[in-house]
């Protein structure tokens, strides 16, 4: 069949350009010593950086919510799907929130993936300009394709030339876009400049704090705690699946904001609310979070990620400069990141290894993440390896 022809012809070109992906199965939870295709491993992939994903509390917590709302929520929020659990998950959240942006109130997503889209597309139409910082997520890219709006995409942290191009704009509304820590370079955006210029020229701030949510602040409220910003241009998205160990994502906003995508926003309203034991769980996640035990864990974290900017010697390859968890090591070429990757796992060290189109051409990379959940030892083996590595392996 010529159909399925043309794609093994494609299928075959990505392996030329070693860019075809492979799925590794895991077999036990997700945390840093796994055991992936059968073989023990030490991981520095999960974006579980708080190491809440197993964490007994919440899995307790998961098991209660099954046995008091069940196993699923059986229909969308508008119809009969909204819990309890979903209600008081939002009301928790909205806490969180409210010194920053007033009058706060969030809604409840199963993914960031569909909470960007519903964010986008319910507040920029036809009529809408939406400004999207180059390195974003592929969430909030598809999120302004299917607004419809007219996109100007402003390089990386270039708050002049967005300035420029908000001056230049007639659009009835306008949105800025940006990822607060940037998922594969670990960097920040300027948050306190974008807020300004989106109060200058009337835009809203949509800020995807994925990376954020949990990590950064004292109490873990992300980007926002951390720099001491509140506005009330901004829209703020934080992830679940990630910090907050188990799934889904909320918007963050005025209230007139959450209203409005709660009429309006079809990511929201044409799917099946999450399973109401999610919920459940995440309200046991934001408490061990916001506590003492979160404050104990973002401090090893913090000390982790010193652990790994001391140790490494590395002379061709760059460790990107972040703050965050997220610490990559630039390698330029896909065919020698892939090497690296696959020397690493022949030692037991699971590091993915990134590859255009997720980034530039030319700027593959080991994208490593720490967590909470990891220790000295596994940071210092890490860094060993990578030292030893990349005198080993040619270019
Ligand atoms: C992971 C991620 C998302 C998507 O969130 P999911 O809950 O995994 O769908 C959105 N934005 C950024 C920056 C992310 O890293």
């Amino acid at each position: 069949m010529e159909l399925l022809a043309s794609l093994e012809r494609r299928l075959a070109q990505l392996d030329e350009q070693h860019l075809r992906r492979r799925r590794r199965i895991a077999e036990t939870p997700c945390a840093p010593h796994v055991t992936v295709d059968g073989r023990p491993m030490l991981a520095f992939c999960s974006n579980d950086y708080l190491g809440l994903a197993a964490h007994p509390r919440i899995v307790q917590a998961l098991r209660e919510g099954a046995l008091r709302y069940g196993a699923g929520s059986g229909a969308s929020h508008l119809i009969s799907g909204h819990s309890r659990a979903h209600a008081l998950l939002e009301e928790k959240l909205a806490g969180c929130m409210a010194p920053h942006i007033g009058e706060a109130d969030a809604l409840s997503f199963c993914t960031g993936y569909m909470a960007n889209l519903a964010i986008l597309t319910a507040l920029a139409g036809t009529d809408g300009e939406i400004f999207s910082e180059a390195l974003n997520h592929a969430s909030l890219i598809d999120g302004a394709r299917l607004s419809r709006a007219a996109v100007q995409v402003y390089p990386h942290g270039d708050t002049a030339t967005l300035q420029r191009l908000l001056a230049a704009s007639k659009a009835a509304t306008k949105l800025v876009v940006t990822d607060s820590v940037f998922s594969m370079d670990g960097d920040i955006a300027p948050l306190h400049a974008l807020a300004a210029l989106c109060e200058r020229h009337g835009a809203w701030l949509v800020i995807d704090d994925a990376h954020g949510f949990g990590v950064l602040g004292k109490h873990g409220r992300g980007v926002l705690e951390h720099l001491g910003l509140s506005s009330p241009h901004i829209v703020y998205m934080g992830t679940l699946g990630k910090a907050a160990g188990v799934g889904g994502a909320f918007v963050a906003a005025h209230r007139t904001v959450i209203d409005w995508l709660v009429q309006r926003a079809r990511p929201y309203i044409y799917t099946t609310a999450a399973p109401p034991a999610l919920a459940h769980a995440l309200l046991e996640s934001l408490e061990l979070m916001g506590g003492d035990e979160g404050m104990e864990r973002r401090a090893h974290l913090r000390s982790l990620v010193g652990e790994l900017k001391n140790r490494l010697r590395l002379q061709r390859w760059t460790l990107f400069a972040s703050e965050t968890a997220i610490q990559p090591i630039i390698v330029g070429d896909n065919r020698v990141v892939l090497r690296a990757a696959a020397h690493l796992q022949e030692q037991g060290i699971w590091v993915p290894a990134i590859r255009p189109p997720t980034v530039p051409a030319g700027t593959a990379r080991l994208r490593v993440t720490l967590s909470a959940s990891h220790t000295h030892d596994d940071v210092a083996r890490l860094a060993d390896a990578l030292n030893a590595m990349e005198r080993e392996i040619a270019e």
